[in-house]
């Protein structure tokens, strides 16, 4: 039995785009010495592209909508482990490097596919199994350990301050377009909520976000492009506290993460938050991009000195072959997937819920003909 661990706020029938194809992270902009000041004709960015709002017919039940947006992973990985094990092979040290193979390949990451391996290595001799075709449900088993339990969701705990959420990634990686999905899941929990655009980076970073806000009539409290980030931070905590919302979601600027000024910056929206309000931020979500791979991993642990995540989206989850990498999170950045995205639409985000990821992956039986295609 699956257990009800994706939490639609909504009827299964909510319309949303299916197969939407996966986006590339856009290019990394350089800094400017200065920013530039605001101006009527913002830069054309391909970031302020925004899905119109779906009025696409009702879609499959969560689930299947889950396993159809994993079925590139799903083949990748699992499809190739199962055509593996089918042939009737004895378990010996040769299907288990071939397993690592696929898991590696698959993007699950070195580190992550040896502990998983080496667990599914003790199985097999504490359970004394000898044919392979027994092997699958240890596999299924061991990822789903790696993968931690319990789930935890992103849970608002009702509060007499705001409830704040700081929202990290790279740029392109879906940080505003999660938050707007988040506004609409709040908004459909009936709670008040402010969104702050500290990416000033870039105007157009917040008209972005704009566009979301509106759509979810959700108010915004920005400033000026160039403007100091710490400050809307602090002027968006003032409002959140003095309208009494119960939900304020920050979103950030995501350039050069591998550059000091941007880290420097994040850590003191933290200090500016804690000021203000102690045990806040009460989450750090981490945004990262499903197909971005192992560089993912890299990025997340340079974010996670600035400020301590604690918890990951993991975005773009449809259509791509790499969502093996949902698997490699929480071991190699300590912190546990709480959301995942599987489309550009209000209603593409989803609870974590580890048990439904592998059944997605594992139920069903992938066939021949699914094989041939990924050969
Ligand atoms: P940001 O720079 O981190 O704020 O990223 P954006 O929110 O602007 O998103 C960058 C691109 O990724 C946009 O084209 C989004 O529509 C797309 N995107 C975000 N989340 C998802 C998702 O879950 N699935 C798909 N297919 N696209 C997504
Ligand atoms: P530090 O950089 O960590 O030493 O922290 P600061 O005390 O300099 O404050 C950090 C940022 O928070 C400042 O740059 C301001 O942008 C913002 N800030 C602090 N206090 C106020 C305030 O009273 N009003 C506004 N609008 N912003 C403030
Ligand atoms: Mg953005």
């Amino acid at each position: 039995m699956l257990k009800n661990l994706f939490r639609r706020k909504k009827p299964e029938s909510s319309a949303s785009s299916a197969g939407t194809p996966a986006t590339q992270p856009p290019q990394e902009t350089e800094p400017q010495p200065s920013p530039p000041l605001k101006t009527d004709s913002p830069p054309v960015d391909t970031a302020t592209h925004i899905p119109p709002s779906s009025e696409s017919p009702p879609k499959d039940g969560w689930f299947k909508q889950l396993t159809k947006s994993l079925s590139k992973t799903k083949k990748i990985l699992v499809g190739q482990i199962q055509g593996l094990l089918r042939v009737g092979r004895k378990i010996d040290e040769d299907l288990m490097e071939e397993i690592e193979e696929i898991l590696i390949q698959a993007d699950v990451g070195v580190n992550t596919t040896m502990l998983l391996m080496d667990n599914v290595r003790e199985t097999v001799e504490e359970r004394g199994l000898q044919d392979s075709t027994d092997l699958e449900p240890v596999i299924r088993e061991e990822i789903q350990k790696v993968l931690g339990e319990p789930d935890q969701p992103l849970q608002i705990e009702s509060a007499d301050t705001p409830y704040i959420i700081l929202v990290l990634g790279v740029n392109g990686v879906g940080k505003t377009t999660t938050i707007g999905k988040l506004c609409y899941r709040f908004q459909s929990e009936g709670r008040s909520i402010l969104v702050a655009a500290a990416d000033t980076f870039r105007a157009a970073a917040a008209d972005q976000l704009q566009i979301w806000c509106d759509r979810t009539d959700v108010d915004l409290i920005r400033g000026d492009e160039g403007a100091d980030p710490a400050s809307v931070v602090f002027d968006a905590v003032q409002a959140a506290k003095s309208r009494q919302v119960e939900v304020l979601i920050i979103d950030t600027a995501g350039r050069l993460h591998t550059k000091k000024p941007l880290m420097d910056e994040l850590a003191k929206i933290g200090r500016v938050i804690s000021r203000e309000i102690p045990e806040a931020p009460h989450e750090v979500l981490l945004v990262i991009d499903g197909t971005a791979g192992q560089n993912a991993i890299m990025q997340a642990q340079i974010f996670n000195q600035a400020v301590a995540v604690t918890g990951v989206a993991v975005t773009k989850l449809d259509g791509t072959a790499k969502g093996g990498i949902v698997i490699a999170i929480r071991q190699e950045i300590g912190v546990p997937v709480k959301l995942i995205g599987i489309g550009e639409q209000l209603d593409d985000l989803r609870d974590f819920a580890a048990h439904d990821f592998v059944a997605a992956l594992f139920d069903e039986k992938t066939d021949d003909s699914m094989l041939e295609k990924i050969q």
